[in-house]
């Protein structure tokens, strides 16, 4: 069984797409071959990065580093693998010893921070035909499942920082911000707990990385505000007001919504009319609400 034939890749990567080769030609059964398709529909290099022989060989195709073309509008931040092969009954144990041996040395050189996919996930494909979810062990989320303990059990430090736990910065608050909790700028394991959280409740892998996707999804609440407010009909709120708009309001502060202009809400309107060049009272006026929903543009957020 092949190991350590897995290197990280210095791009970002959290999601590993399986794929077969549509053949059951022993003739196809080589990198070569692919690399030949792969050119003839106008690649620069055979799409996948690791290539599993019927006799369970590994073989590598594109650098690691390399975006794989192998899932249309899906490439950015995965590893692609293909198993030769077309049908369902002729993929061999040897493949799935191996494309398990593989799953798990990705699965640990990420701390479990990765998940697994059939390309058929994301088109209208069969591809991989044969039963990856089985053979990997995989749970709702893509997760691997075997060594899920070991995320829980270590102690992320220097090695996490690329998968954006440890991340400092400006970046980090905004994301805070966006999860409604402190916003001290250290991706620490407060912000972990609530990224893995926040990922769970959207159905996806509860990793700690943040992708485009995940940026999207968390500024949505704010942006869909932003496209069915007018600010010409949104009323003057001090402290005390209550209801939708002091809702909207605390959202586009990135503060806990609940619908009450306390004392934690005057004092972030404060703040924002400072640091805007207001006199620093607790009234949020049209202009006022011009200028929140104005900031709210989804570039913003990427
Ligand atoms: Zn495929």
């Amino acid at each position: 069984m092949a190991q350590n034939i897995f290197k990280k890749p210095q791009r970002r990567v959290d999601r590993v797409f399986l794929h077969c080769s549509a053949s059951d030609n022993a003739s196809h059964d080589n990198v070569a071959t692919i690399r030949r398709w792969h050119k003839a529909r106008g690649f620069s290099d055979v799409g996948y990065h690791f290539f599993i022989h019927k006799n369970g060989k590994i073989s590598k195709g594109r650098p690691i580093d390399k975006i794989p073309a192998a899932q249309h509008g899906n490439n950015t931040g995965t590893i692609a693998i293909c198993l030769h092969g077309l049908k369902k009954g002729k993929f061999t144990q040897a493949q799935f010893k191996a494309i398990q041996s593989l799953s798990q040395e990705i699965n640990r050189a990420y701390f479990s921070n990765i998940s697994f996919h059939g390309h058929k996930e994301v088109s209208a494909k069969a591809c991989p035909v044969f039963d990856y979810k089985k053979v990997l062990k995989l749970d709702k989320y893509g997760s691997l499942g075997l060594e899920n303990s070991v995320v829980n059990d270590i102690e992320l430090s220097d090695e996490a920082v690329e998968l954006d736990y440890g991340d400092q910065g400006e970046e980090v608050k905004k994301l805070q911000k966006l999860l409604r909790i402190k916003a001290d700028g250290d991706y620490g394991k407060k912000t972990l707990k609530a990224v893995k959280s926040f990922k769970r409740q959207h159905d996806l892998y509860p990793s700690g990385v943040i992708t485009k996707k995940v940026w999207e999804l968390l500024a949505k609440p704010i942006l869909e505000n932003v496209r069915v407010n007018d600010p010409a009909k949104l009323p003057n709120l001090k402290m005390g007001s209550r209801g939708k708009s002091v809702e909207l309001l605390q959202e586009l502060l990135f503060i806990k919504v609940d619908g009450i202009f306390g004392a934690n809400t005057g004092k972030k309107v404060m703040e924002f009319k400072v640091k805007n060049g207001y006199y620093p009272s607790d009234i949020v006026e049209q202009h006022i609400w011009k200028l929140l929903l104005k900031n709210k543009r989804i570039d913003n957020y990427e």
